[in-house]
């Protein structure tokens, strides 16, 4: 059935059946490969939403596809009831990669973020001393985290947090960009985190002063508070680096990971620290039914690997650096302001004769470009990192004459 389906009907199907939790643009695919991706009708497009920054190898790669498909004929799911072989090999691979002492495997990028606040009130209880129920962890406006009670807890976005109350106690709100609302927060010696996106990605690819992540991550220091970065967006290889606390030398005390762990294949999250912060947790106290199940283990590996192989980090670089370069040079009153780091970027659109965000978003899908407004004015540009340079001086003309269609 879903062989011929037009693109009509998929949308209708989804209109009548599924909840309306999202707004997407009416493109309806059905197949990707690298930086492309094809609609139903057999249009291709670039994908430069990459799936929120999940599909940093590229649409199906196939050393991901076939660590998934080898290891889905062998063995799937086991449990955390028993060990499984490849579980243990993952585990030490992940922990040197990022230099860890250990990893706790989760699914979502929301659980990882769970996982890390649990973490860091039980550090607080167990190791820094605070009176038990009185832990704080410090979170920043315009923050994206996820979708979780407790995540949308510390939510500043209305959409996010409108009737979803009563929402989780323990969180200090401060500006993002701001040491001296930090320095004050981490007054109150109940703190015991500050949980930081290195770059809001959600917010609109907002990216701090230089030197904000250095700066914080030694205040916390100096106040045993620790210093937890959700670089589910932002991490690996996406802003140019393996991860964009490393632009400041900052080693995350806790760092969390989603999204491209798996390439986009698979649902794979993580946190990681060392044995003084995770050992906090035992047996029974945390854990997920396909968390660290012997496909992600295998998947992760393979994903991890390709960003080296490839040398995606480097490559996110130089190509931002062009990205960036030739959209500055487009002559539209439309683009108010482009900024990212790596290939992490976004442009601020200003509505011209009645044009918006969507419309341009609209233009570019007719032209053969996909992303997604964020916000209503801001179009944030994340296409995987496999993506040519001859590939993305071609995606940049579709953006050029997609904006300059509405001059
Ligand atoms: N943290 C950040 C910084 C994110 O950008 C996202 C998703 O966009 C999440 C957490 C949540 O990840 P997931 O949608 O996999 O739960």
């Amino acid at each position: 059935m879903t062989k011929n389906i037009t693109s009509q009907r998929a949308m209708e199907l989804e209109d009548k059946y599924g909840a309306h939790n999202y707004h997407p643009l009416p493109i309806v695919l059905s197949r990707g490969e690298g930086a492309y991706v094809w609609d139903v009708e057999r249009k291709r497009y670039f994908d430069f939403l990459s799936a929120y920054s999940a599909i940093n190898q590229g649409h199906c790669h196939p050393k991901i596809v076939g660590a998934l498909v080898d290891q889905s004929r062998t063995l799937t799911l086991t449990s955390r009831a028993f060990y499984n072989d490849s579980l243990g090999v993952y585990e030490k691979y992940i922990t040197e990669y990022f230099g860890y002492d250990k990893v706790l495997p989760m699914n979502t990028g929301a659980e990882g973020v769970e996982t890390a606040l649990k973490l860091c009130r039980k550090w607080a209880y167990e190791k820094k001393g605070i009176p038990e129920n009185e832990a704080k962890i410090i979170v920043c406006e315009n923050n994206f985290h996820g979708r979780t009670i407790t995540v949308i807890s510390i939510s500043t976005d209305p959409d996010a947090r409108n009737n979803f109350g009563p929402y989780t106690p323990g969180f200090i709100t401060i500006p993002y960009n701001d040491t001296d609302a930090l320095e004050k927060a981490l007054e109150d010696p109940n703190v015991a985190g500050f949980l930081v996106e290195p770059i809001q990605g959600e917010a609109g690819v907002f990216v701090p002063d230089n030197g904000y992540i250095s700066k914080a991550y030694e205040m916390c220091k100096a106040k045993n508070v620790l210093f937890i970065a959700d670089e589910v967006q932002t991490g690996i290889a996406r802003t140019g680096k393996l991860l964009a606390c490393n632009h400041e030398k900052v080693r995350p005390d806790m760092l969390i990971l989603g999204k491209a762990l798996s390439g986009g294949i698979y649902p794979i999250s993580a946190v990681l620290a060392d044995d003084e912060i995770m050992l906090c947790i035992k047996p029974g106290e945390h854990g997920s039914t396909f968390g660290g199940n012997p496909v992600a283990a295998k998947v992760a590996i393979a994903a991890l690997e390709v960003v080296k192989d490839e040398n995606l980090a480097e490559r996110a670089e130089k190509l931002g650096n062009i990205f960036r370069d030739e959209i500055n040079k487009i002559d539209s009153d439309m683009i108010e302001l482009v900024r990212g780091k790596g290939l992490l970027n976004a442009i601020i659109i200003k509505p011209t004769n009645g044009k918006e965000a969507w419309d341009v978003c609209i233009k570019m899908a007719e032209n053969g470009l996909l992303a997604k407004p964020t916000h209503g004015h801001i179009i944030r540009f994340a296409p995987p990192l496999i993506i040519s340079e001859g590939q993305l001086m071609e995606a940049i003309e579709i953006i050029k004459n997609s904006i300059l269609s509405f001059n």
